[in-house]
């Protein structure tokens, strides 16, 4: 017997037909005499849907207000899921992350976790009883109402299991597991039946929107068993596991691709010392990240300096910018959001020289002009524009022999 924390996606609660075969499947968890921790999403859309009624009336709502207003998508599917349980002959408890404390700090929208108290879910389970708990949320030490960020009920699941020693942490959606690429963007991509978690991290980080990437930091740091799977379909899934366990280290595990980017320069800059401090501070004070970075070489005393952010910060970092450049008598400040990032992710390309050739020269074959260029031990990433990024997508994914075998 173990205990078993189950993660349903916006997808697998998207409708009460949906709910009562969530339900079936906890029913069968149990069954097979398993304690099931369950953590669902909102039904899909609906956190879409609030984020846009608030956006009707601010352009930017309160972070607080938008927190309390996000949570409630959560609060009808834990209800509705209990509600299916119980209607099978099972007994469940709903509740919110307010009510078991869920404990974040006060960064509304995109909190963290900084303690779950497990022990009121431990009872209910040695009552007999499945425990559903709200994704995606949580509550700072004033009692204000937070969310995770999107995607955060992922996070809300494993930082469960850690907290209640579970024996898995399994992640339901719509896909059955994790593809060499997100097989909406290249129908040739197949699913993994391992992958570690250096890999998973950077591809998550690079717009892989599987599994959120402080999931995968969690279940790395706690030694969590991470497994994701299909909602619809029975199979083993994709098992994220620690680099000494995968067998096999295929040089490029995945390619990504991530559209929710946009990049700004800052014309004519004075070219001395302080200028990146002076530039990226007040876009850091403001709380926006900051991912890639190019300054250019400098000619007459002056020099451009390059930078991306997430598309979703792009109005607001430039108008900052504006204001940074006019100070430092910059000569001008232009932005892009129709640039998209595209990368390789693979741990063997640590031991492989060649890799960012052999992906520079399939983009080149497909006239496809690169922008910005970063790397690390285990990635390579490319800023193109964003009408390229599934054409760029599928040439590295044959090019780097990823293509499901036609049978
Ligand atoms: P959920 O609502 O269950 O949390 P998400 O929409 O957040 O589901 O994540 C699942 C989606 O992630 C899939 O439908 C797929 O399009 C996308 N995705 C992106 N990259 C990958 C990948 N490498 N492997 C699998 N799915 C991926
Ligand atoms: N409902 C939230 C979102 O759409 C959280 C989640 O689905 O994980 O981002
Ligand atoms: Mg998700």
């Amino acid at each position: 017997m173990a205990l078993i924390v189950q993660k349903y996606g916006g997808t697998s609660v998207g409708s009460v037909e949906r709910i009562n075969a969530v339900a079936q499947r906890v029913i069968r968890a149990r069954r097979e005499g398993h304690d099931v921790v369950v953590v669902v999403s909102a039904m899909s859309g609906e956190t879409d849907r609030l984020i846009a009624l608030a956006k009707t009336i601010a352009d930017r709502p309160a972070p607080r207000e938008l927190d309390v207003l996000l949570a409630t998508g959560e609060q009808v599917t834990i209800a509705l899921t209990a509600i299916a349980l119980e209607k099978h002959g099972c007994p469940a408890v709903s509740y919110t992350g307010q009510q078991v404390r869920i404990l974040t700090d006060s960064a509304h929208n995109k909190a963290r976790i900084m303690k779950i108290d497990a022990a009121v879910l431990h009872r209910d389970l040695k009552a007999g009883k499945v425990v559903v708990v709200a994704g995606f949320q949580g509550v700072d030490e004033r009692g204000n109402i937070t969310t995770l960020g999107r995607g955060g009920s992922d996070t809300t699941a494993v930082a469960l299991a850690a907290a209640l020693k579970a024996d898995e942490c399994q992640i339901y959606t719509d896909v059955d597991g994790v593809y060499t690429s997100d097989p909406r963007v290249v129908p040739a991509a197949h699913r993994l039946d391992k992958v570690t978690f250096e890999e998973m991290l950077e591809m998550a980080s690079l717009g892989a929107k599987v599994l959120q990437i402080r999931s995968v930091e969690f279940a790395r740091k706690y030694n969590v068993r991470l497994r994701v799977l299909s909602s619809f379909k029975d199979g083993p899934g994709t098992l994220i596991t620690s680099e000494e366990d995968s067998m096999e280290e295929p040089l490029i595990s995945g390619v990504t691709t991530n559209k929710n980017e946009a990049k700004l320069t800052v014309l004519g800059v004075p070219d001395k010392p302080g200028i990146a401090s002076r530039i990226l501070g007040p876009i850091a004070a403001a709380n926006i990240e900051v991912d890639m970075i190019v300054q250019n070489v400098g000619a007459d005393g002056t020099t451009d300096f390059t930078f991306t952010v997430n598309r979703t910060d792009y109005d607001h970092a430039l108008d900052i910018l504006k204001k940074a450049a006019a100070e430092m008598k910059a000569r001008a400040v232009e932005g892009d959001n129709k640039i998209a990032k595209l990368s390789v992710v693979g741990v063997g390309m640590r031991s492989h020289a060649g890799i960012a050739s052999r992906m520079f020269e399939t983009l080149a074959a497909e006239n496809i002009n690169i922008r910005m260029i970063s790397t690390s031990e285990i990635k390579i990433s490319v800023v193109v524009d964003e009408k390229y990024i599934e054409l760029g997508a599928r040439a590295l994914h044959t090019a780097f022999g990823l293509d499901r075998a036609v049978d």
